[in-house]
Parts: structure tokens; C-alpha cells; sequence
């Protein structure tokens, strides 16, 4: 058992991936709205509303993160998410597993402004991911003009594509590159 929420890493990588060049408006983040449903998706803040302002400051962590994420520079990239954290940092809380078995699970606290929770959510699961899997794992896919960012939990670290889509879609032009 995961001891923290499984939505918050899908919740995260759908916002570092809210700008995606593969469309052809690559901005997904355009309104509160959108971000409203990012948020019913994963079943997160269910009783708050995101405004401009919040959309705004999440397009500016989205794209530094994605641009530290592609410079592959380890001390940044942690400074970077220390400091999203730190707004509105995680907290352990004991909970029963039940038959005298306990565990410590991550806590949101719910005091912060909702964009400093978000920001603590994002930075902390990618923190997380980075533990347990190293940065050569938080990679860019290599189908152009897709530059999705995934984490590679393939046994032997060699996935270069976000899915079979991307991976299709390369190998289809690489063969017809091949026979023209
Ligand atoms: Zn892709």
C-alpha cells in the first residue's frame, strides 16, 4: 500500500503535462475551469474553486519544472521543489492498519491558500517518485512533437515513449522515413 493519496502523481503529472505541443493550441491550462476539472478527476479540493490568478502561478511552476526537468540538474531541481513544498509542507500522521499493525501516512494540511496545497502536492509526489526511482527515470518522450513527461518503472529503464500511441506512431514514421 502507497502511504500517501495515488491521485496526487496522476494529479501532478497531468498538470506538468498541461502544456502539451502535440495539439495544436498546446496550452490546456487556459481557465479556472480547466483546472476545476483537473481537480475532479483526481478527486482533490472538492469544495474549492480555482481563480485566474491560481492558473496563472501554476503555468509559471509548470514551465520552470519542465524546463529543470529537461536541464537534468539534480541541485535545482531539488531547490526547486523544497521551496514549492515549504508553503505548505507535508505532515505524517499514524493511522491503523488494523490487527495491532500502524503505518504513517502523508498528510495535506488544509490551512494554506489553495495554491500553495497544490504546489506542495506537486512538488512532494515528483519528490517522491524521484526517491524511489532517480531522475534518469523522469523522462521526455521522444516522439515529436509529443514531449509528455513520464516516470519509466519498466523493469530495465528503457521506455522512451509516454505510451503505446507515441511509440506506434514513431515507428510508423521512421518506417516510412526509411522508404522514401
Ligand atoms: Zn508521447
Amino acid at each position: 500500500m502507497k502511504n500517501y493519496n495515488s491521485d496526487w502523481l496522476t494529479f501532478t503529472l497531468d498538470i506538468i503535462n498541461s502544456y502539451d505541443p502535440f495539439f495544436e493550441v498546446p496550452e490546456q491550462l487556459s481557465s479556472p475551469n480547466d483546472l476545476n476539472s483537473l481537480f475532479k478527476k483526481h478527486d482533490l479540493f472538492s469544495f474549492k474553486t480555482s481563480t485566474f490568478e491560481d492558473v496563472l502561478a501554476i503555468r509559471t511552476y509548470r514551465d520552470e519544472l519542465r524546463a529543470l526537468i529537461q536541464e537534468e540538474n539534480d541541485s535545482r531541481l531539488v531547490e526547486f521543489l523544497v521551496q514549492y513544498e515549504s508553503n505548505s509542507p507535508m505532515q505524517l500522521r499514524l493511522s491503523t492498519l488494523g490487527n495491532g499493525r500502524f503505518t504513517f501516512v502523508y498528510e495535506q494540511p488544509d490551512k494554506a491558500p489553495l495554491i500553495n496545497q497544490i504546489f506542495a502536492i506537486c512538488s512532494f509526489s515528483l519528490g517522491k517518485e524521484l526517491v524511489d526511482y532517480g531522475r534518469e527515470r523522469l523522462k521526455s518522450c521522444i516522439a515529436k512533437p509529443c514531449e509528455e513527461i513520464f516516470i519509466d518503472r519498466s523493469k530495465n529503464g528503457r521506455q522512451r515513449f509516454c505510451g503505446k500511441k507515441c511509440s506506434n506512431r514513431f515507428h510508423v514514421q521512421k518506417h516510412r522515413q526509411r522508404n522514401t
